[in-house]
């Protein structure tokens, strides 16, 4: 294991919006400054069609990324791919990956979340074109077509009247196994939201999609999805150290800079208990930074 001698200002770890801004913001103060990514991108590399960050009528999550990571070196932060297994706290902080260890006086964690997806055929050809997973991102995209939600709880059925009260007056609920309570059956049908319960199979369509198979062997019609099963945190090397929690035990609690319950550990994005958008991780791996230049200048003195 090669431990470096260099001990960095700040250690990045995730090259999605939130670790980018940070890693701009950090390298524009001409730190001493890691950004270390696993490679193969995150959720916004499925962002095909990015319409709500301001100042672009239409991007992809693609192309943010990687003007991104070019702004990041073009600042001279050190970018090193490899996949952070651990992070432990000595003198400094340590961050471990396969090979080497990076010792750090913050850290910025920005490593995301993935979600849950049914384990249905063609989903790939699909995705972030018309089989999406987020409401604020592509809820708009579905307006006036036909859509079908899928999910397993109570919140996919508040979901199927939210989306038919902002977007679309077709709307079809498939529920897998979840049984809704007999009132919001009849609230459903009063509001025309066709309730299917079934397994999904495949996705079916040449160009554009077209129906959604189930195990069963019916198909549901739509033109497309809306997937709520939830989503798992990108967090297995943050074992070693112990985080405040929300009420549920999931996310990360966070102040108002974004630092973690462990001193000068900082967590932007959908890993802590704010919203999942790309202008809002940007918008804290910005503010992160700025905290961490205060703090790092507050120590010169
Ligand atoms: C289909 C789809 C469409 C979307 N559309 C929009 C949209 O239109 N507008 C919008 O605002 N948001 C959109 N989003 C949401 C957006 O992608 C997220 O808000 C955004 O990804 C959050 O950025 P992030 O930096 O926290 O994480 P991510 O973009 O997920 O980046 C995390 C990074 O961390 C790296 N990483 C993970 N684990 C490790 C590890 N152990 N070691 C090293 N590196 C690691 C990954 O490789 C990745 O590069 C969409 C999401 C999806 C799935």
């Amino acid at each position: 294991m090669k431990k470096s001698s260099n001990v960095y200002d700040a250690v990045i770890v995730g090259a999605g919006p939130g670790g980018l801004q940070a890693g701009i913001y950090l390298g524009r103060y001409n730190f001493n400054v890691l950004l270390i990514d696993r490679g193969g991108g995150g959720r916004t590399r499925h962002a095909r069609h990015v319409e709500n960050y301001l100042g672009h009528r239409q991007t992809s999550g693609g192309e943010l990324l990687d003007i991104g990571l070019e702004q990041v070196k073009s600042f001279n932060v050190k970018v090193e791919k490899a996949a952070v297994k651990n992070i432990t706290m000595d003198e400094h902080f340590e961050v471990h990956t396969e090979d080497a260890v990076f010792p750090a006086r913050f850290v910025v964690v920005a490593t995301g979340v993935r979600d849950n997806l049914p384990q249905v055929e063609n989903l790939g050809k699909f995705f972030g074109t018309s089989f999406f997973t987020c409401v604020d991102c592509d809820g708009h995209r579905t307006t006036g077509k036909k859509l079908l939600i899928i999910g397993n709880s109570f919140p996919t059925v508040r979901l199927a009247f939210g989306m038919k009260e902002m977007y679309t007056g077709d709307v079809t609920l498939l529920l897998m196994i979840y049984d809704p309570p007999d009132d919001y059956k009849g609230a459903l049908a009063e509001e025309g939201i066709t309730l299917v319960k079934g397994r999904p199979k495949r996705l079916i369509g040449e160009e554009e999609l077209e129906a959604l198979e189930l195990e069963d062997g019916r198909k549901v019609p739509c033109e497309c999805v809306m997937s709520n099963l939830g989503f798992k945190l990108n967090d297995d090397f943050l074992g070693e150290l112990s985080f405040k929690k929300d009420a549920r035990g999931f996310k990360y609690e966070v102040n108002t800079h974004f630092e973690s319950s462990a001193d000068g550990l900082y967590i932007v994005g959908p890993l802590n208990t704010g919203n999942d958008q790309i202008v809002i991780a940007a918008g804290e791996g910005a503010t992160a930074a700025i905290d961490i230049k205060k703090r790092l200048l507050e120590a010169l003195l």
